[in-house]
């Protein structure tokens, strides 16, 4: 591809093996329901790879940001359910321990092996886009802070061990066996068969000092990011740890799934044979694998885009990273829409694997922020740009 230094190719190359023994295999099992999703996972955490990023020291494979988008993308190809899973607890949950150092042998070591899992909550029924309107707090109550609330399409979240509580003044590592954490419901979806969406209660869940990542107080209504705010250390480094690699990763997860369903249609245009003819020998056909080709590229460079801006500097990647993840959002369902109808009828079928493409990929438009909260993040940027000169 030309972007990759060949260490990262052989990186790729390998995980590629890796994955079709540990999960190709078990894909169309995990759509049906027959195996369970973390009995897929935890075979193929034995590699490393869920610890990525994290140090040689904790378990991790020591890499950086573009070998965790590399693997986003090559587990995204074969089973965006899957990817979404191991990256929620692996990153979405592990990025604490394992970047704040802290309670690594209990928290992050058993979730980088699979032998625990994590996930992470921000959303509640009152509060989607407008994470301003949480009602989860905490009291304090001696040393101990009491926690309620609410959360809800929370990726593992009825199945957690670890769970990562965002709330108005504060938030909290919570373990789900600890007294009033309640599953209210697992979600049934379009797509992302297998993967675990669940609907969670706080009843005065009572969270040590330990597990405080940060508390602002209870006078305060709600976790604010913007002015003088953004010196508090918890809070800031927590949004702007999570909001820059969230959004280059969730590229990279549209990039996995579209090239996937651009690789299926390409050679089934090889295959189907219409009017005397193979269908890539009509222009009609052809011209759109050009046109799917082009978007593919685009939608790496700006994956690649949005690594170098978090490496460059994370706190200011929001726009670059937002503007990959509504353009690879986009551009990936368009791919995946028109690789179902170069598969026509056998692509609407569940015989095909386009089907499943399709119905996957329309979550990355909303989850990790939708299409319309990428676009007001990239202007509200912009306006600032022009006011600060
Ligand atoms: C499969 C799945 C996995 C998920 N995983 C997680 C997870 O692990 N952890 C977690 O915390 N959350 C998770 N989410 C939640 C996800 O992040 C939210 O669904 C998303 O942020 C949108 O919130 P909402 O669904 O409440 O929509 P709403 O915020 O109610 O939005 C409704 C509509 O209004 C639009 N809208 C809202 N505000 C504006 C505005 N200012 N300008 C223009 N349009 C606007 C939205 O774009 C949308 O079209 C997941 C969701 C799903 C479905």
């Amino acid at each position: 591809m030309g972007y990759y230094t060949p260490e990262e190719e052989k990186f790729r190359y390998d995980l590629r093996e890796a994955l079709k023994e540990d999960v190709v295999p078990y894909t169309e099992e995990i759509e049906e329901g027959k195996i369970e999703i973390w009995d897929v996972i935890r075979r193929f955490a034995k590699r490393g790879y869920l610890g990525v990023m994290y140090p040689e020291a904790y378990g991790g494979l020591g890499k950086g940001l573009m070998e965790f988008i590399i693997v986003c993308e090559e587990v995204s190809a074969v089973s965006l359910a899957v990817d979404m899973s191991m990256t929620a607890s692996a990153y979405g949950f592990g990025a604490l321990p394992g970047y704040l150092g802290k309670d690594v042998e209990r928290y992050l070591t058993p979730i980088i092996k699979g032998e625990k899992v994590g996930s992470f909550c921000y959303t509640e029924p009152d509060a989607g886009s407008d994470l301003s309107r949480m009602k989860t707090v905490a009291r304090k109550e001696d040393d101990e802070y009491v926690l309620n609330g609410e959360k809800r399409f929370i990726v593992n979240g009825s199945i957690a061990d670890y769970l990562l509580v965002y709330a108005r003044n504060g938030a909290f590592v919570v373990e789900s066996a600890w007294d009033g954490f309640e599953v209210v419901e697992e979600y049934r979806m379009m797509g992302l068969h297998g993967l675990h969406l669940g609907h969670m209660k706080f009843n005065d869940v009572r969270v040590p000092e330990d597990n405080v990542v940060f508390y602002t107080g209870e006078e305060k209504t709600k976790v604010k990011v913007e002015g003088e705010e953004k010196k508090r250390a918890g809070a800031t480094n927590m949004f702007a740890l999570m909001l820059g690699p969230e959004r280059a990763y969730i590229s990279a997860e549209c990039l996995g799934v579209a090239r996937a369903a651009f690789e299926a249609a390409l050679k089934y245009s090889t295959e189907r044979v219409q009017f005397h003819r193979h269908i890539s020998e009509f222009e009609g056909i052809s011209f759109k694998m050009a046109e799917m080709a082009t978007k593919l590229e685009a939608m790496r460079l700006m994956t690649i885009n949005a690594v170098k801006a978090v490496d460059t500097d994370f706190m200011k990647s929001g726009k670059v990273a937002a503007m990959a993840k509504l353009f690879n959002a986009t551009e990936g369902f368009d791919i995946c829409n028109e690789a179902l109808q170069i598969f026509a009828g056998s692509g609407y079928t569940c015989q095909s694997p386009v089907e499943r493409y399709l119905r996957d990929i329309r979550l990355l438009g909303i989850g990790g922020g939708t299409n319309e909260i990428m676009k007001y993040a990239i202007q509200r940027d912009l306006y600032k740009e022009l006011e600060d000169g």
